[in-house]
C-alpha cells in the first residue's frame, strides 16, 4: 500500500510518514434536478460497492425544466429527505449560464435567489457552490465570498456530458485522473481531514447513461483506485451528511484558485 509523504502544504498535519491515510470518494452531481435523478438516488442507496452513499447535488433552482418545476422542486425535497446535500449551481430561470459571462447584477440576483430557494428546502444556510462549466474568476469568487458560498470544484470528472458508451473508455478516463491524484497523494499535497483524504468526483444526474449505470461507475472508481495501490477506506464513499459537508468545505478551502479553469468537455444541459 502507498503512503503519503508529510503534507507540508496543508493545514492538517500528522506525525511521521507512517500514519495511515485513507481515501474516500465524495460524489457530486451537477445540473439537476431531472427526471433521471430518482434513478441516481436509487443507485446511491443500493449498489454492489457500498449501500447508502450520500452525495452533493449542485442544482438549478429556477430553470423551468429543473428546480423551477413542481416535479423538480419535489425532487429537491426528496434529495434532502434522503440525506443528500444541496449546493447551488444556478439560481436563474435562464438556467445553465456561466457565472463569468453574467453581469454582476445578474450574478448577484442568481446567487441570492438560488440560496433563498435552497435555504427554504433545507432549513439551513446553503454553503456550497459549483460554477457552471467550472468557470470562475476573481469577481465571481468575490461574489461567492460575499454570500458565504464555498466553491467546490472536482478532482475527478466522469465527463458524462459526453455519453461514454464504451466501458474501456470510462475505465481509462478514471484511471488517468486517478493516476494524477496518486502523484499528488505521494507528494502530500491533497487536503486531509481526520486522516482521510476526500476525492471529489463529478457526475451529472441529468445524463441518462449515468442514471442507468451509476453503479458501474462506482465499481470502476474502486477498482481503478485499487489497481493504482491507493489506500481506500473500508467504506470508500462518504456516507454521512455531516462528514460530507466537512469534507466539502475542507476541499473547497484548499482548492487552487487560478483565474480560469478550462472546461474540457461541455457539461450536459
Ligand atoms: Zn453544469
Amino acid at each position: 500500500m502507498l503512503h503519503a509523504a508529510n503534507n507540508q502544504g496543508c493545514a492538517d498535519r500528522w506525525p511521521g510518514t507512517d500514519t495511515p491515510l485513507t481515501l474516500r470518494f465524495l460524489v457530486t452531481f451537477d445540473d439537476g434536478p431531472h427526471p433521471n435523478t430518482g434513478k441516481v438516488l436509487r443507485h446511491l442507496a443500493r449498489n454492489t460497492v457500498q449501500p447508502h452513499i450520500k452525495g452533493i447535488f449542485f442544482v438549478q433552482t429556477r430553470h423551468a425544466k429543473r428546480g423551477g418545476s413542481s416535479d423538480g422542486r419535489a425532487m429537491l425535497e426528496i434529495e434532502r429527505a434522503e440525506g443528500h446535500l444541496l449546493g447551488l449551481h444556478t439560481g436563474t430561470a435562464k438556467g445553465h449560464l456561466s457565472h463569468t459571462g453574467m453581469s454582476p447584477a445578474d450574478l448577484e440576483r442568481s446567487l441570492l435567489d438560488g440560496k433563498e430557494d435552497l435555504d427554504q428546502i433545507t432549513g439551513k444556510p446553503t454553503m456550497l457552490v459549483r460554477p457552471p462549466y467550472w468557470l470562475f474568476n476573481a469577481a465571481t469568487l468575490d461574489s461567492y465570498g460575499r454570500h458565504r458560498l464555498h466553491m467546490l470544484l472536482s478532482d475527478i470528472k466522469a465527463f458524462d456530458g459526453v455519453n461514454w458508451g464504451i466501458h474501456l473508455l470510462r475505465k481509462l478516463n478514471f484511471r488517468s485522473q486517478l493516476a494524477g491524484l496518486r502523484t499528488r497523494f505521494l507528494r502530500g499535497t491533497l487536503p486531509v481531514m481526520n486522516h482521510t483524504i476526500p476525492i471529489v468526483v463529478t457526475f451529472h444526474d441529468t445524463n441518462s447513461f449515468t442514471a442507468e449505470h451509476l453503479g458501474d461507475y462506482l465499481s470502476l472508481l474502486v477498482e481503478e483506485a485499487a489497481r493504482l495501490g491507493l489506500p481506500l477506506h473500508d467504506k470508500p464513499f462518504l456516507d454521512d451528511p455531516d462528514e460530507l459537508l466537512a469534507a466539502a468545505l475542507r476541499c473547497a478551502r484548499s482548492s487552487p484558485h487560478p483565474e480560469r479553469t478550462p472546461a474540457l468537455v461541455q457539461e450536459a444541459q
